[in-house]
């Protein structure tokens, strides 16, 4: 995947940001970024299979960089957590969506937001601040928007007490790439989450490898049974799609539906399959 980086090709990859030299680069690149209004936000829809709809979207971060072309998240977003530089990003993701959020409710109500929180956001004194604030400022209402958060964030020192704070005030939870983290299962329990992401990995191996078939089974029956929603991501065949609706997956997203698209295509690709 080397190009000149002009027709969306990613030229850094999460194996190129892996050098120390290119880390430092992108480092110093990403100082200017947010200033000089290179980052974006794509969405991605989620469909409910209960009702064939979409019920919201996820915020997905993009960089383009004038002179390194676009940069994966995968590798930007590790550096950003390393620098610090996650948390005035976050902040400006935050506000982003939930500004988008609010524009959308006049043609798509109840549409929800999802999203993703770093560690490194999640372990400071003032995110559920930072939120509330982003709400208010947007004027969206709490239960439309969703946070994203990975069981590593949720070990956090603290971790609980602010999570009961975000539920207090309306937001809903999601523990992301579910699945693949370091808690035990009795944990989940004291997460106030609504929801579980199942991670990409499990769905990849649907037809494949029984083992993924056999965990996905197993979480999809363990959310059931204490009262998560699943949502499933990275669907992209027929057989995965048919596998999770045959075993009650809730939700799921993932280039089979739609990849994540920018604003205006996304309200456009929601309109349609909403009507449809
Ligand atoms: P994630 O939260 O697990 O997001 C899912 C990733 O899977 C996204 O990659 C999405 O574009 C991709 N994806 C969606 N459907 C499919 C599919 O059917 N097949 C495949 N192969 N991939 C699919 P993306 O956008 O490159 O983001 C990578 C990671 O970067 C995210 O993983 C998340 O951890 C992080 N990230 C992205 N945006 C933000 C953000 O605003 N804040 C924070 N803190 N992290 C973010
Ligand atoms: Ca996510
Ligand atoms: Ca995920
Ligand atoms: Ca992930």
């Amino acid at each position: 995947a080397k190009s000149n980086g002009r027709n969306g090709v990613q030229r850094f990859t999460p194996e190129l940001g892996k050098r120390a030299d290119e880390r430092l680069a992108l480092s110093r690149r990403m100082r200017t970024a947010l200033a000089n209004g290179e980052f974006r936000l794509d969405y991605q829809p989620q469909i409910d299979l209960e009702t064939n709809r979409v019920t919201g979207v996820e915020a997905l971060l993009r960089w383009r960089d004038a002179e390194l072309g676009p940069v994966s998240p995968a590798t930007f977003i590790p550096i950003a957590e390393e620098n610090g530089l996650i948390v005035p990003i976050g902040e400006w993701v935050m506000q982003q969506a939930c500004f988008q959020a609010q524009v959308w409710q006049a043609t798509l109500p109840g549409l929800r937001m999802s999203v993703n929180l770093s560690p490194r956001q999640f372990a400071r004194g003032d995110i559920v601040r930072v939120i509330q604030h982003a709400l208010a400022l947007a004027q969206l209402p709490a239960h439309l928007l969703e946070l994203e958060i990975t069981e590593g964030a949720l070990l956090h020192l603290g971790s609980l007490d602010v999570l009961r704070a975000l539920r207090a005030t309306g937001i809903d939870i999601a523990i992301d790439d579910f699945g693949t983290g370091y808690s035990s299962l009795s944990y989940i329990r004291n997460f106030h989450a609504e929801r579980l992401k199942l991670d990409m990995s499990f769905v990849r191996g649907i037809g494949v490898h029984r083992e993924d078939e056999v965990i996905t089974r197993a979480i999809l029956s363990l959310g059931r049974a204490l009262g998560f929603k699943v949502v499933a991501e990275g669907v992209e065949t027929d057989t995965q799609l048919a596998f999770l609706r045959r075993h009650g997956c809730n939700v799921v997203q993932g280039y089979r539906f739609a990849r994540p698209m920018q604003a205006a295509e996304a309200h456009n690709f929601i309109l349609q399959f909403n009507e449809g």
